[in-house]
């Protein structure tokens, strides 16, 4: 088994089952993930011990095969153990690193403006390796990472128990220490993994991929809202925001022509009304088969200040790493196709 993969839970299982005590899954979490170990000779347990753990476990990361880097942003091609290809993305940010990690191998859900979505599903990465991306990222770079979104390529909650497993190692006392705010899951809209997410004892924050304020045009632009159409999404959002106390983020992509007039801007904030929700405007970026157009400045701002008369929380994203197609919606790991 690889170590990037085991909870803390487990690994203190793992101990008891061995007749070890269970305390020790905190030195391996602290050696591996603070103290940099690449070996488990390097955790000072007895030779029996540190035997036990090398057999029973590798500290293999996926194998960078790319690595691009501008100013804010870096990009790497990451090759998995089967010969799959992920992408991870590193945004150099004023307040710290922020990573944006994948999470399937191509992705089922097929919306029309992604990049990602063009590629067919191959199969979920298991918790090793969106954990590796982690490491590869803070190894490569020799930045710590603060800040994670769960946005790259694949749909999360399609890959539920491994994205919470993510989770859990990423939070874990006495490893990483990224705490729960910081990390962002986002969905295109699984009705029942948002509602399970919620339920979790200790979630993460919530993103919803909205792009739209009303079902016809949500289903022309996302296929996934045939299945849980808004009224079910907004629901189950609520839910997760009133069960886990936090404020839910939509996302909008601004498609010029498309999402982005004025009507659609007073469409959301009905569609929000007093919930606890804001609204993180996002500029599109251009992907291969481009029936889209980025909406012009003049309106995306509009939209904004409609949504601000409406006493909407919102914010613009910043642009970043397009130039490398490592913004949102450009992943694809092209070695997929
Ligand atoms: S936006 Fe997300 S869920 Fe939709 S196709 Fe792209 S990767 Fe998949």
């Amino acid at each position: 088994m690889n170590i990037f993969g085991i909870t803390p839970s487990a690994l203190s299982e793992y101990f008891i089952s061995k007749g070890e005590n269970p305390a020790k899954a905190a030195l391996v979490f602290d050696a591996i993930y603070r103290k940099k170990a690449t070996s488990f000779y390097d955790i000072g347990f007895s030779e029996r011990v540190t035997e036990m753990l090398q057999k029973d476990f590798d500290f293999s990361l996926p194998q960078i095969i790319e690595k691009l880097d501008s100013n804010d942003t870096a990009k790497l091609l990451l090759r998995l153990t089967d010969g799959e290809y992920v992408e991870t993305v590193l945004m150099r940010q004023k307040f710290g690193n922020c990573i944006c990690v994948s999470t399937q191998v191509g992705c089922a859900m097929g919306c029309r403006f992604c990049q990602s979505g063009r590629l067919k599903k191959r199969r979920n990465l298991f918790t090793h390796e969106i954990v590796g991306q982690l490491m590869a990222i803070q190894k490569e770079f020799d930045v710590k990472v603060t800040g994670v979104s769960v946005m790259g390529i694949g749909e999360p909650f399609d890959n539920f128990d491994n994205v919470k497993r993510f989770c859990e190692i990423l939070t874990a006392p006495k490893g990483l220490e990224i705490g729960e705010k910081h990390i962002t899951v986002s969905t295109c809209g699984l009705v029942d993994g948002i509602r399970r997410y919620a339920e979790l004892p200790h979630p993460c924050n919530l993103a919803i991929s909205l792009h739209a304020p009303d079902d016809e045009l949500r289903s022309e632009l996302m296929p996934i809202n045939k299945k849980y159409p808004l009224s079910e999404l907004i629901s189950a959002a609520e839910y997760f925001s009133l069960t886990a106390n936090r404020r839910v983020t939509l996302e909008y992509i601004m498609l010029s022509g498309i999402n982005d007039l004025p009507g659609h801007a007073q469409q959301l904030a009905d569609l929000i009304g007093k919930r606890n929700f804001y609204v993180n405007i996002i500029p599109y970026n251009p992907t291969d088969a481009d029936c889209f157009q980025k909406s012009s400045r003049e309106r995306i701002m509009a939209f904004y200040d409609i949504l601000k008369k409406n006493g909407i929380g919102v914010t613009m994203r910043r642009e970043f790493g397009s130039e490398l197609k490592a913004a949102c919606g450009q992943l694809s790991a092209e070695q997929t196709k």
